[in-house]
C-alpha cells in the first residue's frame, strides 16, 4: 500500500461515519482516501489524478458529508459527473455512507428522466445533488437548482466529462456557482483543457495522486477476465475448477463482509474455504493460515491488510475477485503465489469501467495481463469426467473388487442387463448433487480479441447496456469516413454545418448513416447529440462519426451492426425534449416516415441531457 495510514479513525471522521465504514466492512483506507481525506477535511480545494477503483468515491463523499448542516435542506454539496449511470452510483454511494445520518438526503439529476420528477424533487430539497453537466445546467438556468449554500463542488472523471463534449457546460457551472465553495476535481488523466479549468476554478489545489511504482512480477502468469456475462462467483468456481495446476488459492476482496460471504458461498458448493479479515485476532489469522498450510483448508479469502505477509508455498493461484486499490497493492497481493521456486498463477476480475487500472496494472508491472477465456460448460464437464475417469481407474486397482464383481454378475443375472448399464446406474449413484455437468446456458465467452470491456456479439463500439463503459477503449474502431466528405444528401440546398469539435475518428469497420429529428432549429448542438447517443445506446463517444447539424434534423453516423435494444433505446432518446426517432439516413430528411408529410417540431425550452 501507497501510504501508512490503517485506520479511518486517524483521518478525522465523525463516530458516525466510522461506525458506517465499520459496518459496511471498509477495513482501512485506501491510498487516495487516505491522502484526500485530510486534505479535504481542512478545506483545500484539490486535484485528484484516480480512477475507478481507486476508491475515490468516497474519498470526496465522506468529507463533503461530514461538513453537511443535515437541518438546512438545500443542496449544500454538488457533484458533477459524465454520465447518468455514474450520478446513480455516486448518488447510492452516498445514500450508503448515510445510513447513520437520519434525514440525509442525496438527489442524482441527469438528462432523459423527467423533469416533472425532478422538479419535484428539487423542491423537496436535497442536501447533495449528484448530476450531469446538462441537466444541472439547465436547472441553474432555469432557477430550480439553487447553489446559495454550496459549500463543496465535486468534478468526478473530469476527463471524460471533456471526452463527452461537457466541458463547456461545467465552466459554466463553474462560473454560476458562489465563490465561496471548496472544489475537488478527480481524473484519471490530466489533458491541457482540464489543468486550465483547474488553474482558473481551484484556489491553490493541493494535488493528489497515487503512486505507480514498477515492479517485476515476473514468474507469475499473470491473466484477466472481464466480468460480463455470468456472476462473479460462477465465473470463479469454473476458473478454479479447470485451472490445470491448483493447488491452493488466496482470494482477494474488499470488504471484511465480503470475505466472510464469500467464504460461506464456496463452503456452500463444497470448497474448503475461510475467511481472513481484521476482525479476527492474532491467534485466529494463524490458525487459518496454519489451516491453509496443512491442507485443511484450500481457499482462503482475504482483504490486503489481513493477508501481508503470508508465506504460504502451496497458495498455486491469487485470485483478484476486486480489483486492488493501486499496483502497489497488486504486487503485494500476487506475490502471495510463485512462492519457493513454484509456478504462481494470478487472476484478475475487472469490471469494465475497471479498464483503465488494469492498464494501470500493465504499465507498472511492465507485462501484458492476457484476457482468460472463461471455461465453457463443456470445459467444466470435460474436467469433471475426466477426474471422474481418473478416479474410476484408481479403484479399478485396488484390492476387493472380487465381491462387488460378484454382485454385479447377481444384477446383470437377475435384471437381465449389460454390466455397462449396470455401472451407468453406480456412476449417476456415485455422482449424486455432484452433477458432472453444469445445467443452464453459456453465456457468451469474453476472450476479449476485441476491446477488453466490449461484448464479443456487439459491433465495436456498442456496450452492453448494463455496464456502459465509457473510457480507455484502445481496441479496433470502426471506419471513419473523411471529415471531408460532403454528405450524401443536403436537403433544399441547405448546407449542414457539421462538428466544429474534433473528435477522435475511428479507424476502421462499417459505419450507418442515420438521420434524427432534431437540427439547429432546436438550438441542439454536436454535444447534446453525442452525450444521448453516448448515453442511451451504451456507445462509446469516440465511436459515434461525423454529425451534420441541418435546421430540422442532423445526421449521425454510427457503427454498423446495431443491436436491437440500442436501437430501441435510441427510438426513445429525446434531445432537447424532442424524440429523435433514430432511423437510418433514406436522404429525405425533413418528411415524416409515417406520414410523408412536412414535420413541425414542437420547441421545448430545455435540453435533454
Ligand atoms: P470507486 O473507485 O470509488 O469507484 O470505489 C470502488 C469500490 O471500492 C467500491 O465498490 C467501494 O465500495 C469500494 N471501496 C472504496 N473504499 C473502500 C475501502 N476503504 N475499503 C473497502 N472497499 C472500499
Amino acid at each position: 500500500m501507497t501510504t501508512s495510514v490503517d485506520s479511518f479513525a486517524d483521518l478525522g471522521l465523525s463516530q458516525s461515519l466510522l461506525k458506517t465504514l465499520a459496518e459496511i466492512g471498509y477495513e482501512t483506507p485506501s491510498p487516495i482516501q487516505a491522502q484526500c481525506i485530510p486534505l479535504l477535511r481542512e478545506g483545500h480545494d484539490i486535484i485528484g489524478m484516480a480512477q475507478t477503483g481507486t476508491g475515490k468515491t468516497a474519498a470526496f463523499a465522506l468529507p463533503l458529508m461530514e461538513s453537511i448542516d443535515a437541518k438546512l435542506m438545500k443542496p449544500q454539496a454538488l457533484i458533477l459527473t459524465p454520465t447518468r449511470e455514474l450520478a446513480i452510483q455516486v448518488a447510492e454511494a452516498l445514500q450508503s455512507y448515510a445510513r447513520n445520518l437520519p434525514g440525509f438526503h442525496v438527489l442524482p439529476i441527469y438528462g432523459g428522466q423527467s423533469y416533472t420528477i425532478q422538479l419535484k424533487q428539487l423542491a423537496r430539497g436535497a442536501h447533495v445533488v449528484v448530476g450531469t453537466p446538462g441537466r444541472v445546467m439547465d436547472h441553474l438556468e432555469r432557477q430550480t437548482l439553487n447553489l446559495d449554500h454550496l459549500k463543496t463542488l465535486v468534478l468526478d472523471e473530469a476527463d471524460e466529462m471533456l471526452r463527452m463534449g461537457f466541458i463547456d457546460d461545467v465552466e459554466w457551472i463553474l462560473e454560476h456557482t458562489p465563490e465561496q465553495h471548496q472544489t475537488a476535481l478527480f481524473s484519471a488523466t490530466m489533458p491541457e483543457p482540464i489543468r486550465r479549468v483547474a488553474q482558473k476554478y481551484l484556489v491553490e489545489p493541493k494535488e493528489v495522486r497515487i503512486k505507480s511504482a514498477t515492479a517485476t512480477v515476473a514468474a507469475i502468469r499473470q491473466v484477466y477476465w472481464q466480468v460480463s456475462g455470468l456472476h462473479k462467483l460462477d465465473a470463479l468456481t469454473r476458473i478454479l475448477e479447470v485451472e490445470d495446476d491448483f493447488d491452493a488459492a488466496i482470494i482477494f476482496v474488499r470488504t471484511k463482509t465480503a470475505t466472510v460471504e464469500l467464504a460461506d458461498k464456496l463452503a456452500a458448493r463444497g470448497y474448503a474455504a475461510a475467511a481472513l479479515n481484521g476482525d479476527l485476532n492474532q491467534q485466529m489469522r494463524e490458525r487459518v493460515i496454519e489451516q491453509l498450510k496443512s491442507g485443511a483448508l484450500d481457499i482462503v479469502i482475504a482483504t490486503d491488510v489481513a493477508a501481508r505477509g503470508i508465506d504460504v508455498s502451496r497458495i498455486s493461484h491469487v485470485v483478484n475477485y476486486d480489483i486492488p486499490y493501486d499496483t502497489e497493492a497488486y504486487v503485494h497481493r500476487i506475490g502471495r503465489t510463485g512462492r519457493a521456486g513454484r509456478a504462481g498463477n494470478a487472476i484478475l476480475f475487472v469490471a469494465p469501467r475497471e479498464i483503465r487500472m488494469l492498464r494501470t496494472i500493465e504499465r507498472a508491472t511492465r507485462q501484458p495481463i492476457a484476457p482468460l477465456t472463461l471455461p465453457s460448460r463443456a470445459d467444466v464437464t470435460n474436467k469433471r469426467v475426466a477426474a471422474f475417469k481418473e478416479k474410476v481407474a484408481e479403484v479399478l486397482g485396488a484390492e476387493g473388487l472380487d465381491f462387488f464383481a460378484n454382485i454385479v454378475s447377481q444384477i446383470a443375472e437377475e435384471q437381465d442387463v449389460s454390466a455397462e448399464e449396470i455401472a451407468a446406474a453406480l456412476a449417476m449413484m456415485a455422482q449424486e448433487g455432484k452433477p458432472l455437468q453444469i445445467a443452464g446456458e453459456d453465456p457468451a465467452s469474453h476472450a476479449n480479441s476485441r476491446p477488453a470491456f466490449r461484448d464479443d456479439r456487439r459491433p465495436p463500439g456498442f456496450a452492453e447496456r448494463e455496464n456502459k463503459p465509457r473510457s480507455d477503449n484502445r481496441g479496433e474502431r470502426p471506419r471513419f469516413e473523411g471529415r471531408d466528405n460532403q454528405p450524401r444528401f443536403e436537403p433544399r440546398g441547405e448546407r449542414p454545418r457539421f462538428e466544429d469539435k474534433p473528435r477522435r475518428p475511428p479507424a476502421s469497420g462499417d459505419m450507418v448513416r442515420y438521420r434524427i429529428d432534431v437540427g439547429r432549429d432546436h438550438g441542439v448542438q454536436v454535444k447534446d447529440i453525442v452525450g444521448a447517443i453516448a448515453n442511451e445506446a451504451g456507445i462509446d463517444s469516440r465511436f459515434i462519426g461525423r454529425i451534420g447539424l441541418y435546421d430540422e434534423s442532423s445526421t449521425v453516423e454510427l457503427p454498423a451492426g446495431m443491436p436491437p435494444e440500442a436501437a430501441n433505446a435510441l427510438k426513445r432518446t429525446r434531445v432537447r425534449g424532442v424524440p429523435i426517432n433514430l432511423r437510418p439516413d433514406d436522404g429525405r430528411p425533413d418528411v415524416h416516415p409515417n406520414t410523408g408529410g412536412e414535420r413541425k417540431f414542437k420547441k421545448k425550452p430545455f435540453a435533454d441531457r
